[in-house]
């Protein structure tokens, strides 16, 4: 496969973010782009997580582009199928996907000053760009818990971000390890045909009922012919979540409504009172990723699966040893310990105009950027799923649209006003992230008693947004130039131009 020597705008990730980012772009006329993606379609964290009962935990209604609404979601709350063939439907009908590469990954980023541009390497070669677009998700680097001789299991262990589709479950006694949102989706699918599942339980979470429907035929008629119906069905969703959102961000108190009902559903489904104690959580609701279902209590009664609380001690070749000395013997480990969203696995790759890797810069002050999009020492870098643009109350897919009208803005504003660079101003950053974490100390992810991945080592939220939906749309409504440091490009072939031979701007 070749690539060309130069692209206007380089966009790595080809999930919500970066398909969303193609279409944007192509739709206001900045055509001359390119998506890279180490996967073999699009599809991002939902073409990767195909465990047996993936499905999405926000509404259907709102997990579509509001660009690309979806009148034919069967359910509710749509299973992992069906959200991939409508990634894969839009691109295919969005005419961008000639301007998609797969299977290639970005292996190095560096800033030219001289030249206003990046020199790009990747698995497929060399090319330069002057805007480059990280939108690989926060999601998508699965993390494996550090345990003693897990390297020397035996057995078939994966990752729940990596199924092992070849390996047959049906009759074999299973170790589930953690019990975040992936893992209470896995155990009652598995439950169902494996002799035995082990649940390995660090922290109980807090689990909702979730009101899962098939959406019936007369909505789906009314969606696609009823004009605004499925607007409207849209909106009330949107509101009704974003009236939890002080729950989050302001009140961690307002969640003792929903505290007491994921209470009432523990024992619906779970009558010994010792069980019941161990699955309930000790932290506020709402400080950890709020879950739903209907059948995660109910497949811990079961009487093939077992629910450890004792710490893991160690891995033998055929089972998994706990603090208490009990040796538990499987024949497979499913290792649901989440993802690192903490670090971005693309800023090692990527190195500024001083010479310093973006992860470096971050390993200082810690994950942060202006409106989570652009950091000071990176020109022309934009972030989709940038730092603190995460949510615990609605749905990325609100998110990673804002954050692409503020990139689209931000390179026709480049266009029109004929600038090379565009670079943050330090003081702006400082100061927006100042803000962000003064408003951070309310939230219930810092006040809520729990140890979560939305922190990072120092114990700061660099995942989540600390505000509405719909302040962040206000927030990167436009590309605020005013907060740039910007530089003129200098026509080719000008007297003192830096520019490099043969580059032709677009
Ligand atoms: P997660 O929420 O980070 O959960 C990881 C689980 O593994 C936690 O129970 C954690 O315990 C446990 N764990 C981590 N390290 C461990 C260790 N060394 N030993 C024992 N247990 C360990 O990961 P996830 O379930 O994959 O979900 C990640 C995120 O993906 C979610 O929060 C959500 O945003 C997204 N997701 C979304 C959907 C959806 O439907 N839209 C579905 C799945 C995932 P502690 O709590 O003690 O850390």
């Amino acid at each position: 496969m070749t690539l060309p020597e130069h692209v206007s705008v380089f966009v790595v990730g080809a999930g919500f973010g970066g398909l969303a980012a193609a279409i944007q772009l192509d739709e206001s006329g900045a055509r001359d782009f390119l998506v890279v993606d180490r996967g073999d379609e699009v599809g991002g964290t939902w073409r990767d997580n195909t465990y047996p009962g993936a499905t999405c935990d926000v509404p259907s209604q709102l997990y579509s582009f509001s660009f690309a609404l979806n009148p034919d979601w069967s359910r509710s709350f749509s299973p992992q199928p069906e959200i991939q063939a409508y990634l894969r439907r839009i691109a295919e009908t969005s005419g961008v996907l000639d301007r998609f590469r797969f299977g290639v990954s970005l292996t190095g980023a560096v800033w030219d000053e001289d030249l206003k541009l990046w020199q790009l390497e990747t698995t497929a070669g060399c090319l330069t760009a002057e805007v480059l677009v990280a939108a690989g998700g926060a999601l998508s680097e699965p993390k494996s818990p550090a345990i003693d001789g897990l390297a020397d299991f035996a057995g078939a262990v994966f990752h729940s971000a990596r199924w092992n589709h070849e390996y047959d479950l049906a009759g074999k006694r299973i170790a589930v390890i953690g019990t975040g949102a992936s893992a209470i989706q896995i155990v009652p699918e598995i439950a169902k045909t494996a002799e035995r599942v082990d649940v390995y339980q660090r922290t109980a979470p807090w689990v909702l009922p979730r009101r899962d429907r098939p959406i019936s035929r007369a909505e789906r008629f009314a969606f696609r012919h009823v004009p605004g119906a499925q607007r409207l069905a849209r909106g009330l969703i949107y509101w009704g979540r974003e009236a939890t959102a002080p729950i989050f961000t302001l009140q961690p108190s307002l969640g003792r409504v929903a505290q007491r009902a994921a209470i009432k559903n523990i024992s619906r489904s779970i009558t010994d009172p010792a069980q019941r104690s161990r699955v309930t959580p000790n932290f506020v609701l709402g400080c950890k990723r709020v879950l739903i279902s209907n059948d995660w209590y109910r497949a811990l009664a079961r009487d093939n699966v077992e629910l450890i609380t004792d710490g893991i001690a160690r891995v033998t070749a055929n089972s998994i040893v706990t603090g208490d000395g009990l040796s538990h013997e499987v024949d497979a480990i499913v290792i649901a310990t989440g993802f690192q969203p903490t670090e971005m696995p693309l800023a090692q790759h990527i190195v500024g105009k001083d010479g310093a890797s973006l992860s470096a810069r971050w390993a200082e002050h810690g994950m942060q950027a202006y409106k989570g999009a652009t950091v000071a020492g990176f020109p022309n870098l934009f972030f989709i799923v940038g730092p603190n643009t995460g949510l615990g109350h609605s749905s990325m897919v609100l998110m990673i649209e804002s954050q692409v009208a503020y990139l689209v803005d931000a390179v026709k504003t480049m266009r029109r006003s004929g600038l090379a660079s565009v670079e943050v101003e330090p003081a702006r950053l400082g100061a927006f992230n100042d803000r962000l974490q003064r408003r951070m100390k309310r939230t219930v992810w810092s006040r809520g008693g729990c140890q979560s991945w939305y922190l990072d080592d120092h114990g700061r939220n660099v995942t989540l947004w600390p505000r509405s939906t719909f302040t962040f749309r206000a927030v990167t409504a436009r590309f605020d130039i005013a907060a740039y440091r910007c530089t003129p490009r200098v026509p080719t072939g000008q007297a003192g131009t830096s520019v490099r031979a043969g580059y032709r701007p677009r």
